[in-house]
């Protein structure tokens, strides 16, 4: 399947198996076009019906971007740097771009070139109003949102966040090795991992465990380290497929607190099948 934009008269497609969606790249943005399982059709697109020998040609189009934010109004993490340069590290090594910013109207300008948006350590209150329709609206139709580490200790005050991601950062213990206990290796994410993960985090503590709305990937050890406040079930890592009802895929992962933990191939590894799972892509340049 192709498309049309047509505001441009250019032909780009981009697709993943559930949603193909149409991008100019004269930036007025991407819209859902006509999808074969779920029907949604975008405002901006018309459509075409290619041969499948054209398909090497739409594939050859550059990616879409993925959005890395970063701000933050409460604690700011060291290893924000680190992070950017391991998705940027990641984008080039696996062909599709990568936008890092701390400006709140990036988002709120809307995020329809966007197939993932990474809050990245985020904290405080960091959208605008407008921010908060965009991220809901791309999230409602079909976006990837991924949140790492302090991304559970953003937005307190938005209710539909703690939604979109899963649950609320309350406390942690100090920083400490301890071990993660991969409950689940059939995901992109945790699929490179043995059933424990050794690693050196914080250990975040949630106000109570998603395990029920969402699959959970991994969690943490308790008696590994000290200072663990949530006993049996303490989830580290889930993702939630929104897709039955029109929605995104979201993905979250507690780790990531250390500077370090960025230049771990392993953890680079984990956050490249996170980017892969909410763009519902084998591979995120496609
Ligand atoms: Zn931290």
């Amino acid at each position: 399947m192709d498309a049309q934009c047509s505001r441009h008269s250019v032909r780009y497609f981009m697709s993943d198996a559930r949603h193909p969606r149409v991008i100019c790249p004269e930036v007025h943005g991407n819209a859902m076009s006509e999808c074969d399982l779920c029907m949604t059709i975008g405002p901006i697109v018309t459509l075409h019906r290619t041969p499948p020998t054209a398909m090497s040609r739409v594939w050859a189009m550059p990616p879409a971007p993925v959005l890395v934010f970063t701000r933050t109004t409460a604690y700011r993490h060291d290893s924000i740097p680190d992070g950017i340069a391991a998705f940027h590290a990641l984008g080039a090594e696996h062909g599709f771009g990568v936008e890092a910013t701390e400006d709140p109207e990036v988002l709120a300008d809307g995020l329809g070139c966007c197939r993932a948006v990474v809050f990245l350590s985020t904290s405080g209150e960091v959208l605008t109003p407008r921010g908060r329709e965009a991220l809901r609206a791309y999230a409602e139709s079909g976006g990837g949102f991924m949140g790492v580490h302090a991304a559970a200790c953003t937005e307190y005050d938005w209710p539909y966040y703690g939604e979109l991601l899963g649950a609320r950062f309350t406390r942690h213990p100090e920083l400490q090795p301890g071990l993660v206990t991969v409950e689940d290796h059939g995901h992109p994410a945790t699929g490179h991992l043995g059933p424990v993960w050794p690693f050196t985090d914080e250990w975040y503590d949630f106000g109570a465990s998603p395990r029920g709305s969402v699959r959970v990937l991994a969690s943490a050890d308790e008696s590994s380290y000290d200072g663990g406040g949530m006993g049996a079930d303490h989830p580290l890592v889930w993702c939630r497929d929104s897709g039955s009802t029109g929605g995104g895929r979201t993905f979250y992962t507690a780790l990531g607190h250390s500077p370090e933990a960025y230049a771990d191939p392993m953890f680079r590894q984990h956050l490249l099948g996170g980017l892969r799972y909410v763009m519902d892509s084998p591979e995120p340049g496609l």
